[in-house]
């Protein structure tokens, strides 16, 4: 027998806190710690494949897990399961002590892991936001592709669990690129931002995103107000402060240079880069950094000077930056940015730049300035939910944001410094009680024909282009099996119209349509009851089940990836043409009509769970599919086992048409309407 206590073990160092070990207790990795954690002080939020427990031994705290704190004192117990994010912490007087159990069980991890951060999204409202789309053009492809599809499939999924979740974006009218384009059209930039909302509304409603809140910064009654309050917040946390730094103009016209109206090389990477931020290596630039910058007002040499602005010292808040990255799902590359960013030393960031177009703050400025729309949108996502909460009859604040609201990003990489660093020092300035909980999914570019799509030099296919009812789910099939998503990808329309004809017309609809014929003429049109299992067919349904859980996890909160969506359900389809037709001889063969119906139960299987899985992706198909077999509960609700339909379902798949190739369109004609070849 060993005897230890809480003051006499020797504590030292660990995840933020004083741990003292106390040895293995039981098999496979059992152990036990005492842990203290001192006044005003708190463990570091982390996350691990070991379940634990803490038993509270002496003093008062608060456990944070998923952004909710919970009170804990002497003979609480706090049971984790695998994966979950804790942090103990001491707002007391005294010390903290507790007593912390902790052990491997696969089985634990390994259901935890397949949930895909199920747990975190429970019983709390989901805000997915997609990056507000700039109104200087239509949407193309590359974007849609991007963060609009990404959150629409995302929210489906979660709604079909359960989650309370919503897609917001809107017009981010204020952008530079707006005014940019007005002075080419010779017209005000509110006419471009209300023509091009209105085109991108449209698109995306031909794209079927759904959009619970839609912001239109640039008319929208509150919101201006709401975004001066907001920047008064960022002033009165006293680290926003005005000051003089060198600032680039243009050497004719003397007009201050920022985002659009500069480019040249990257300080950082030394690409080609507009003004602010490099898209290749998605790091900001301060303008007067930028290498052999180049005046897109004149032709004249750009000269330095200065300019006071509002300015946010970064530097200072690399600690909370890294802190709230340890919280959500933050990928390998973002967490890369970061290190750069906060390796770079002292940078000033202003937040407001002398222009005409946007909303100027209250408090005084020098010379006319606005409020920097990067920064302005970090308001803009708060004002969304508020608006949202308004037309729900909910009481949701952009001034009083919620613990409990879950925030989920989709963007570009060449956003990921807005939307990963500056945005959580925003907010921890502006509301530092708040703590927000965000998780960010980066989308990589689409290529078009190998080159960058461009609203500017038009080198696009325009979603108008080649979205109709007719094939706006293959487009989606096509997209989500391409899209970029950990690297660049490209699109060739020829290659899209081939895979589409292959293989979502010549497998899925040709299954689909010959098991309709075969149900037809060999069971009067509805669903046989599976009869005697071979063990093939029992093996079959266990590579059914091995799909849907791999689907699952790649529409889940944690690996979420369309790309791996499509993998899995193109495989699911291939699996089943082959256990088909391994199967064929059986049709004939009386002596085994009772595996026979087997087979075709278990086919039918398949294709309610195809409409299940397809649901998010591909709505339309999945609805006219699951009708097609009488299973109409598929599409709205996830089933975690793969179900075999109802004997005697009606099943009319002989004749359905899903799928058509969307027509040759050819970039550079935006709104030219394309027909499509419909093949059945
Ligand atoms: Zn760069």
């Amino acid at each position: 027998m060993k005897i230890m206590t809480l003051d006499e073990s020797p504590y030292s160092a660990a995840f933020g806190i004083k741990m003292a070990p106390l040895g293995s207790l039981a098999g496979r990795g059992g152990a036990a710690s005492f842990g203290r954690v001192l006044p005003g002080g708190e463990s570091t939020p982390h996350q691990h494949d070991e379940a634990e427990a803490f038993v509270i031994l002496k003093g008062e705290g608060e456990l944070v897990v998923d952004n909710v704190i919970h009170s804990v004192g002497p003979g609480s117990v706090a049971v984790f399961e695998p994966f979950e994010t804790h942090t103990l912490r001491n707002p007391g007087s005294v010390p903290l002590e507790f007593l912390d159990l902790y052990g491997r069980d696969p089985a634990r991890a390994a259901k935890a892991a397949r949930n895909s951060g199920k747990e975190r999204f429970a019983d709390r409202p989901v805000f997915v936001f997609s990056t507000p789309p700039t109104p200087n053009g239509d949407l193309h492809l590359g974007h849609l592709s991007g963060p609009y599809f990404g959150a629409d499939v995302f929210v489906r999924f979660q709604r079909m669990n359960g989650v309370e979740a919503y897609h917001l974006t809107g017009s981010d009218d204020f952008q530079s690129y707006v005014a940019s384009r007005a002075r080419e059209e010779d017209t005000e930039p509110l006419r471009i931002a209300e023509h091009y909302c209105a085109e991108i509304r449209a698109t995306l409603s031909l794209m079927d995103i759904m959009v619970d809140q839609f912001t239109v910064t640039g008319t929208d009654p509150a919101y201006r107000e709401g975004l001066q309050a907001f920047f008064s917040r960022l002033v009165g946390s006293s680290a926003v402060q005005r000051r003089k730094d060198a600032a680039l103009f243009d050497g004719e016209t003397r007009e201050y240079l920022y985002e659009v109206d500069v480019g040249g090389l990257c300080p950082s990477c030394s690409a080609r880069t507009g003004g602010n931020i490099c898209e290749e290596c998605g790091e900001p630039n301060l303008c007067v950094d930028i290498v052999k910058p180049k005046s897109r007002l004149s032709a004249a040499e750009p000269a330095l000077g200065t300019a006071e602005r509002y300015s946010l010292p970064l530097h200072d808040f690399r600690d909370t930056v890294l802190a709230h990255h340890r919280i959500g799902k933050v990928s390998p590359r973002l967490q890369d940015l970061a290190r750069r960013v906060f390796a770079r030393g002292e940078v000033h960031l202003p937040v407001t730049h002398p222009a005409e177009w946007g909303v100027p703050p209250v408090e005084p400025v020098e010379g006319r300035q606005v409020i920097w729309v990067w920064p302005e949108m970090a308001y803009g996502f708060l004002h969304g939910i508020a608006e949202l909460g308004r037309r729900h009859g909910r009481g949701w604040s952009a001034d009083a944001p919620q613990r409990n609201w879950k925030i989920v990003h989709f963007f570009g990489y060449d956003n990921s410094f807005y939307h990963t660093i500056l945005y959580p020092v925003l907010y921890a300035l502006a509301y530092p009680d708040w703590s927000c909980d965000i998780e960010y999914n980066v989308n990589e570019f689409y290529l078009l024909d190998g080159k960058k799509f461009s609203t500017s030099r038009r080198h696009a296919i325009w979603g108008k282009d080649i979205l109709s009812p007719d094939t706006v789910d293959s487009v989606r099939y096509y997209l989500a099996l391409t899209r970029g998503e950990t690297e660049r990808t490209n699109f060739e329309l020829e290659s899209c119209q081939a895979v589409i004809s292959e293989t979502l017309i010549g497998r899925w609809q040709t299954w689909l349509n010959g098991l309709g014929g075969l149900v037809a003429s060999h069971f009067d049109g509805h669903a046989p009851d599976a009869g005697v299992w071979s063990p093939i067919q029992s093996a079959f349904l266990g590579r059914l089940q091995t799909r849907l859980d791999a689907i699952a996890i790649h529409y889940g909160a944690d690996g979420f990836s369309l790309n791996g969506v499509m993998r899995e359900l193109n495989g699911l389809v291939d699996d089943v043409i082959h256990f088909t037709t391994t199967h064929q001889c059986l049709s004939g063969n009386s002596a085994a009509y009772d595996e026979w119906r087997t087979v075709v139960a278990l086919e039918l299987a398949a294709a309610r769970l195809l409409a299940q899985c397809a649901a998010p992706v591909m709505p339309r198909f999945a609805g006219k599919l699951a009708e097609a077999i009488g299973a109409d509960g598929a599409t709205s609700h996830w089933a975690d086992q793969v179900t075999l339909l109802p004997p005697g379902a009606r099943i009319m798949l002989a004749e359905a048409c899903f799928f058509a190739v969307p027509g040759a369109a050819s970039s550079g004609h935006a709104g030219q309407t394309v027909r499509s070849a419909r093949s059945c």
